[in-house]
This record gives structure tokens, C-alpha cells and sequence, in this order.
């Protein structure tokens, strides 16, 4: 049997389940519904819920503690362990995927280095990626804006979560091809798929990859 994580309230008139991005199950519910039948509908739907359910916990996202010590950050795609140990600088082994955070102010040290390299990365990322689509652009610039990955203003000036660092390699290199393409096309219509096409063609699993891993975005 499915518990529901919580349940809301409101003024509505049907009942409504939804998985967030953590695997948490919630319903939303009209004011004078009975347990009985949100459970009931639970049961009803438990198919659909659990294989959700299963699709985000197989993601494998947790939401930070509030010790940082022990706590495994996505970094590239890999996961990477968090110490928190008697040191004045941030470090950070890739071999052994591992961060060392000061005990001075852990989490702002590691959302500035993750700030930093995210925008070092971004740079050379879509330097690189706008020679190959011949494409040109006016700036690039990291954000902490939640609710998109990227995105591309009118001048051509783009920009990106910071949060976008917790990605894998290539799906850095999706969101540039998508945003270097709306420098030729403002619009998400047939022939700015066709350019992403031609420099990402499975750019499907990599937007997948994204909407799975949603809750990324909640992340520091
Ligand atoms: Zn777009």
C-alpha cells in the first residue's frame, strides 16, 4: 500500500497525485474528501506511483543535510563525497571523487568554488561548441536562477545555472548546443531542433536526462 507523503488541501474538486523530484508522493486533495477515498484512489493509481517513484529514486538526488560532512554532491555526473576537515581551501580530488570543504562556512565555500568552476567550465565549454557550430555569441554568464538550465537573450548573451555543473560532461555540452542554437533560431520550432540535431542527435536522452534529474535544481 502507497503512503502519501503529504497531503494538500485545497479548494479543488478532483483528487490529484503527483512524484516529486525526490520520490515523494503527493496529493492534492478537495477540502471534504474522506481518507477513504484518497486511498483508495492511491490504490488505483499504485502502478503508475511506484514506477515513478522508482524512476526518481533511481536518480539518486538527496536533498543536502545540514552538515555537508559525508554528504555525496553530483559533480559532472559522478557522485562525489563531501569531507568537511581542518583546512583553509576547498579541494577536490577527481580520481578519488572526492571535495574537502573547510569547517569554516562549508556550504558557502562549496557553492563559491562550484560558482567558480561552473563558469570556467561553461566559457570553454561553449567557446568550443560555438566554433563547431559556427555560431557566435555575445557573453556567457553563470547564474543562480532555479527553473531553467540555460537559456539566451535577445543580444545573444547566455546563461547558465550554476547547478547545470552537477551534470554529466555531455549534457553540459546538450544545453550549449541548445542555447548556441537559439542564437540562429529565437523559438523551439522545427528548424532549431534540426540545428541541435546536427551537432547533438540524441539530444532526447539528454533532455530526458535533465527532466529526470529535476531536482538538481533544488540543490544549494
Ligand atoms: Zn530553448
Amino acid at each position: 500500500m502507497v503512503q502519501p507523503d503529504e497531503i494538500i488541501r485545497t479548494r479543488r474538486k478532483t483528487l490529484a497525485i503527483a512524484v516529486d523530484s525526490f520520490g515523494r508522493l503527493i496529493v492534492r486533495a478537495p477540502m471534504d474528501c474522506s481518507e477513504a477515498r484518497i486511498f483508495a484512489f492511491l490504490q488505483e493509481k499504485e502502478n503508475w506511483i511506484l514506477r515513478k517513484q522508482a524512476e526518481r529514486k533511481g536518480a539518486g538526488i538527496d536533498l543536502p543535510p545540514e552538515n555537508l560532512n559525508g554528504y555525496s554532491l553530483f559533480l559532472l555526473g559522478k557522485k562525489c563525497k563531501i569531507y568537511v576537515i581542518p583546512t583553509s581551501k576547498v579541494g577536490y580530488n577527481s580520481e578519488k571523487d572526492v571535495i574537502y570543504l573547510p569547517e569554516n562556512n562549508p556550504k558557502e565555500r562549496l557553492i563559491k568554488w562550484l560558482k567558480n568552476n561552473a563558469k570556467r567550465i561553461f566559457t570553454s565549454v561553449t567557446a568550443q561548441t560555438a566554433a563547431r557550430m559556427d555560431a557566435s555569441y555575445k557573453s556567457v554568464t553563470v547564474t543562480s536562477a532555479r527553473g531553467r538550465w540555460g537559456s539566451c537573450s535577445g543580444d545573444n548573451a547566455l546563461h547558465y545555472s550554476f547547478r547545470l555543473i552537477y551534470a554529466p560532461k555531455d549534457v553540459i555540452e546538450y544545453v550549449a548546443v541548445h542555447e548556441l542554437a537559439h542564437t540562429k533560431h529565437k523559438n523551439h520550432s522545427k528548424a532549431f531542433w534540426t540545428e541541435v540535431e546536427k551537432y547533438v542527435p540524441d539530444w532526447k536522452i539528454k533532455r530526458k536526462w535533465l527532466k529526470l534529474h529535476g531536482g538538481l535544481m533544488e540543490i544549494f
